[in-house]
């Protein structure tokens, strides 16, 4: 069941440099002023770097409110030596996520108590406008979802208002925003340039019940995703990762069933399959915080190339060829690809990689 924004975090401390955020004010606007602190320096430091899984639960309710002092704007993770990916780039706007998925790989590497989003997003658009005005011919792919979801904290920072307007002058990039809740009410009157991709990543309803806690159901993501097609935002699943489990062909097939009623090959810019990967050091975490008989704690893994720990070969092949073909066999028109995977895998699908469809070369392709 997705949780509610605001019941679900118990303490907010603002520090003294981002008062006068916008996103300051908002809390201020929304939470009881006896939930909120300014402070002067990170809050709970001396849980930080060792971090038991009951700090890393509560971490999620803790929130930061603070200005990011490094640079915003850098490459996806999947532009690795010995992965296949996209050209892509990823703007964090914060760190930590009030979801709770039992694979999420920000438990193998965050240590900080808090949930933390950055106020000083206009510092982010700046550096986006002066790589806009340095490379006046290349077009710029950029996601807001890699260290924390794009949209499901997006009621308190409006952050997607924003960022929204600010790519409706550059109509040759394009904006996505990925998630795993249906927080979209709070963007759907903003004015666009048809450049914005709402993307969800999705999963049969009975792999959500056990391994992504939190989270909006299938039928509250696809409800999203209606939504915003009809106010003529771009529509993406990402069908990742999929896990397997005894009855993975039918419930995948009920999923791919539920997608391909609701949207025609053309309401899709694209669907991407990936399969469940983490980092090897990930294992004891997930096993202190999830049940040891879930999908993903009895999972068979093994240590592919990029050091991740991922299904046999075989058997991912076998996964991503039948994605592909539920989708095909309901209309060949659908575009499906991979997205993280290792490039032995792209050669030995009959899934393509992004650059290889037409349709998605322009879109995954950065720079013309
Ligand atoms: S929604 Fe994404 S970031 Fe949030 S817990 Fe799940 S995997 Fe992690």
């Amino acid at each position: 069941m997705e949780i509610k924004t605001f019941e679900n975090i118990d303490r907010i401390y603002i520090d003294q440099s981002a008062v006068e955020s916008s996103v300051a004010q908002r809390v201020y606007a929304l939470f009881p002023v006896d939930k909120i602190e300014v402070v002067s320096q990170k809050p709970l430091s001396q849980l930080e770097g060792r971090m038991s899984s009951e700090d890393f639960n509560k971490s999620k309710r803790n929130l930061y409110i603070t200005e990011y002092k490094g640079e915003f704007f850098k490459r996806c993770p999947g532009a690795k030596p010995g992965l296949t990916c996209c050209n892509y780039f990823v703007l964090n706007l914060g760190l930590q996520c009030n979801m709770n998925c039992s694979y999420c790989y920000l438990q193998s590497y965050i240590n900080t108590p808090v949930m933390t989003i950055y106020s000083n997003l206009e510092k982010a658009l700046s550096e986006l406008k002066s790589i806009a005005n340095e490379n006046p011919e290349k077009y710029f792919r950029v996601g807001t979802g890699e260290t924390v979801d794009s949209l499901s904290l997006d009621e308190i920072t409006l952050y997607s208002r924003r960022l929204i307007e600010f790519f409706k002058d550059l109509p040759k990039w394009k904006l996505e925003f990925k998630t795993k809740s249906s927080k979209v009410d709070q963007f759907l009157d903003v004015p666009h340039a048809h450049n914005v991709i709402c993307s969800w990543s999705v999963n049969p309803q009975n792999v959500i019940d056990s391994e992504e806690h939190n989270t909006a159901s299938l039928e509250q993501r696809l409800t999203a995703a209606e939504k915003c097609l009809s106010k003529g935002f771009t529509i993406a699943f990402h069908v990742d990762p999929m896990i397997w489990h005894p009855d993975w062909k039918l419930n995948y097939s009920n999923l791919v069933q539920s997608i391909t009623k609701k949207f025609s090959p053309q309401d899709l810019i694209y669907i991407t399959v990936g399969a469940l990967r983490f980092q090897p050091e990930q294992r004891h975490i997930m096993r202190e915080r999830f049940s040891s008989q879930n999908m993903v704690n009895t999972a068979e893994m093994f240590q592919s190339k990029d050091g991740k720990m991922r299904y046999d070969q075989n058997l991912r092949t076998e996964m991503f060829e039948y994605i592909q073909s539920e989708f095909k066999k309901r209309n060949s028109s659908y575009r499906v690809s991979l997205c993280m995977e290792v490039p032995e895998t792209w050669s030995m699908t009959m899934a393509s990689s992004p650059s290889q469809i037409p349709e998605l070369k322009d879109l995954f392709v950065g720079g013309r």
